[in-house]
């Protein structure tokens, strides 16, 4: 089987991680999937007409793709195996060639010397190893799906979960095992295997740990947890009428196919005969063949173009029948059935293969010895389940590598890692390599020809619910997990699955509130607002109904922004209360910003004589803290550095400030910014730290904000009389400007040259772009726009800090969007509201 690994031999340990190894999946979008091209034909064997002893002159493409060595199809006569003899026989009681299907189906299935009925195939002394056998985190990751699928199914107390092809009963063992403190979904279980081989049948009865029951030899208990497991030939043999979940992997591809090409005579059937040699070889069949039905029918499902380049196909009847049955009953019975095999997002040309002892060998060569298996075709599994239930929905295919990293494989590698010794680690990384990565593994140090080769890409996963279940976990439309980060072969998200013990809590509470951010529907309704009363009617359905309820008419802007500010200073303290550590300093360092601007509006205010009181009120709620007044009497630097280290955390960022004693306007701005430099510069060393995800995510969103306000405080200088110098001090040391555009930025004297250091960015390029020369006023917007991009992606992944971040500062915006509109409803300007509104979503 190509689809598996034909040199690697496994090196699986099994581990167990103190941390629970469930982790909630991701939402994720997988809209347009790379199909794994179909293997380039590069050997032929040549064909006769059947009935002919005639050439007929046509080759037949196989497949050799990825061949460590040519195939040994011996020409010395041997002694007939008993299935050779069955074969030949069949053929000739038959009186005629069998289709390739049919030849398949005896190979691997024969009840008395098919490939599986007697042996294990698998692993290092096998023929092949399968991702079960690779690493335990397979089966734990299909747990994880199971479970989430049961939750959706709304956790029914009786299952039958069903493996079609359990091999070794690997993935079954590392699932229960995974999952096993979900003692609700375990003690639901039913487990129903679906296997041919006798021999697999006992292997898989041992695996599990099972005992017997008395009444019946199918019928086992596995321990520990007590699961009653029962052996089936067939899926028709599976009681139905319970809640099912059905797991396929790697059974698809032993399923018989039938392949036919194209000739002069039109469509024609490749058939296995036996030559006069007595060998067998491919003929093509004279007339019509009962198989030609699917074949039209699957070329119903084809696209025009993919038609117009057919050549060959292969069709797999069995495996669209299966699937119609797989779909009847989950459309009957509630759940659903998850599909990962080797195959492609579109009809197959040319895909059949064997494999003896991890190398590629000839299909017709000493059958039985040999793995045959071919590429699933999974449109025509989405069609056959669409035909056979209305009551059920397709989803995907996505990539091995988007599904299990959608479901949080990176943080249950990490869990592992964290509790393992070298050889462990070695292990695991090249598992998981193999089970997300694409090709050979970039960090891999040891011999070369053991370097992990990645099957994420090119195995495919697809789910059929009951519609009732909704969309399956990975299948939903938000990317979790950035699929370029396990490409590069990066484990991050470090923090792994104990994010969940102490942040999971939170970042749900964080993503309901997301929901609640208003959309651009209720942005359309306020700006029809004839008046602050109706846009208060419209808030009143929102989350800040409450906090304007009680509010008096006519209602001033102020009022509205104040009431909101309050609602986001309530979530915020929720949420603090809620946290620990390190959360609770993360969400601590959210409110320094507004700190360093209270700190500011009170010296200044008081540079101008204001009262203090009147500016107490102005300042940000977030920005609080006790002594706030007190700034008030601070005549210079010192003082204030004095009365700031009493009471909040900005002291470390004013020692930079000491250098200026006075306490001017141009001194006071020359402040802000050392300050704002110092706490960003901070926040992103405090976020390094945390590593992982948060880290990743973070250093965009403060590196945005590092350079949005580099481009802000040239601009705001121009014309000034700070140096140069004394410019690019304010700029903080990070970002993407840091260092060259910094040193660009310096130097600028007016907005068209800040406008063509900008344009160098491709990131920036876009916003730039949208100001004429010579003007800056859409800038701000612009830059809004911008963030709120990047902070609504924040939201696309998981178990990180950033989300809260994005959260406040997306509320924040939303508070500036219900001021702006506010006014301009209040001042009669309607048709100025879109110049300021940022929209989200
Ligand atoms: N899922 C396992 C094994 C895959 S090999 C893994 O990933 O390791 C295919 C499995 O399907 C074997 O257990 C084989 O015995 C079984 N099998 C193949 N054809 C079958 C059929 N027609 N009916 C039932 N079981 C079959």
């Amino acid at each position: 089987m190509l689809r598996r690994l034909l040199t690697q031999t496994s090196s699986r340990r099994l581990l167990s991680s103190k941390t629970p190894f469930f982790s909630k999946p991701s939402l994720s979008p997988f809209s347009s999937l790379p199909s794994s091209p179909d293997p380039p034909s590069s050997a032929s064997s040549h064909v006769e007409e059947s009935g002919s002893s005639a050439a007929a002159g046509t080759t037949i493409s196989v497949d050799r793709s990825g061949l460590f060595n040519p195939p040994d199809h011996s020409h010395e006569p041997t002694p007939d195996s008993e299935l050779v003899k069955h074969l030949k026989s069949v053929i000739k009681f038959r009186g005629g060639p069998i289709s390739v299907a049919e030849y398949m189906e005896e190979v691997l299935t024969n009840p008395r010397s098919g490939y599986y009925m007697n042996r294990d195939v698998f692993g290092a002394q096998g023929d092949f190893i399968t991702s079960p056998e690779v690493s335990q985190m397979f089966g734990e990751m299909i747990g994880v799906w199971t479970v989430c699928l049961w939750e959706q199914m709304g956790k029914p107390e009786r299952v039958n979960l069903i493996e079609l092809g359990p091999g070794r009963g690997t993935l079954m063992v590392d699932l229960l095992r995974g999952t096993s403190k979900f003692r609700n979904f375990t003690e639901s279980l039913h487990i129903h295997l679906v296997e041919c081989s006798p021999a697999l049948q006992k292997l898989q009865h041992q695996n599990l740990k099972c005992t017997d029951e008395s009444s019946s030899e199918k019928k086992a208990i596995s321990s520990p947890a007590g699961t009653p497991v029962h052996w089936h030939a067939t899926l028709e043999e599976v009681p139905s009428g319970v809640p099912t979940i059905i797991i396929a992997h790697e059974f698809y591809d032993a399923l018989p196919v039938h392949q036919f090409q194209k000739s002069p005579r039109g469509w024609c059937e490749k058939m296995v005969d036996v030559g006069e040699d007595s060998q067998f070889r491919f003929v093509l069949s004279p007339q019509p063949t009962p198989a030609a039905l699917y074949l039209v029918k699957r070329c119903t499902w084809a696209t025009p173009e993919e038609k117009e380049k057919l050549e060959h196909v292969e069709i797999s009847p069995k495996s669209m029948d299966l699937t119609q049955e797989i779909a009847k009953r989950i459309g009957s019975d509630g759940g659903g059935a998850l599909i990962i095999d080797y195959g492609k997002d579109g009809i197959i040309s040319d895909s059949l293969q064997a494999i003896r002892e991890h190398k590629f060998v000839n299909i017709l060569d000493d059958p039985g010895s040999a793995d045959l298996s071919a590429y699933v075709d999974f449109p025509s599994i989405k069609h056959s389940a669409e035909e056979a239930s209305e009551n059920v929905s397709v989803h995907g295919p996505m990539t091995q590598s988007q599904f299990l990293g959608s479901l949080g494989i990176n943080f249950r590698v990490d869990a592992l890692l964290q509790n393992c010794d070298d050889e462990q680690a070695e292990s695991l990384r090249s598992g998981y390599w193999r089970l997300v990565g694409d090709g050979e593994a970039p960090f891999w140090e040891g011999p070369d020809e053991q370097t992990p080769i990645g099957m994420g890409e090119r195995y495919l996963a697809m789910a059929i619910v009951n519609r009732n279940q909704g969309t399956p976990a990975p299948f939903q439309s938000l990317p979790c997990l950035r699929s370029e980060y396990l490409l590069k072969g990066r484990m991050y998200g470090f923090e792994a699955l104990t994010f969940n013990i102490h942040g999971g809590y939170l970042e749900a509470i964080v993503r309901g509130h997301r929901a609640g951010l208003l959309t651009t529907a209720d942005y359309n309704n306020l700006c029809q607002c004839e008046n602050l009363d109706d846009i208060k009617m419209h808030l009143s359905a929102t989350k800040y109904g409450s906090y304007l309820q009680n509010e008096p008419s006519p209602l001033h802007t102020t009022t509205i922004v104040e009431k909101c500010t309050l609602k986001l200073v309530d979530d915020y303290k929720h949420m603090l209360c809620q946290a620990t550590e390190p959360m609770s300093t993360f969400l601590e360092y959210i409110r320094y910003g507004h700190m360093i601007d209270n700190v500011v509006l009170i010296v200044t205010g008081t540079l101008h004589e204001r009262d203090v009181q009147e500016l107490i009120e102005k300042c940000h709620p977030l920005g609080m803290f006790d002594s706030i007044a007190t700034l008030a009497v601070a005549q210079n630097m010192r003082e204030l550095y004095r009365l700031v280290l009493v009471d909040t955390p900005l002291a470390p960022y004013f020692s930079e400030c000491l250098t200026s004693e006075d306490l001017d306007d141009m001194n006071i701005e020359i402040m802000r910014n050392t300050l704002y430099k110092a706490y960003l510069e901070d926040f992103y060393k405090f976020c390094q730290k945390l590593g992982g995800a948060t880290s990743e995510i973070m250093s965009d969103l403060l590196a945005f904000e590092a350079d949005r306000r580099a481009v802000n405080i040239t601009i705001n200088s121009i014309g000034t009389e700070l140096t140069r110098e004394d410019r690019k001090k304010l700029y903080s040391n990070f970002g993407l400007l840091y260092p060259y555009g910094h040193e660009e930025l310096a130097i600028c004297e007016d907005i068209d040259q800040v406008r063509g250091v900008m344009e160098k960015y491709p990131p920036y390029q876009a916003i730039f772009s949208k100001m004429s020369y010579g003007e800056s006023q859409m800038l701000d917007k612009a830059f809004y726009e911008e963030e709120v991009r990047r902070l609504c992606l924040a939201f696309e992944q998981q178990f990180h800090y950033g989300v809260f971040f994005a959260y406040m500062r997306l509320r924040e915006q939303e508070i500036r969007n219900l001021m702006w509109i506010s006014e301009c409803v209040a001042q009669n300007q309607k048709s100025r509201i879109h110049d300021s509104v940022v929209y989200m979503f």
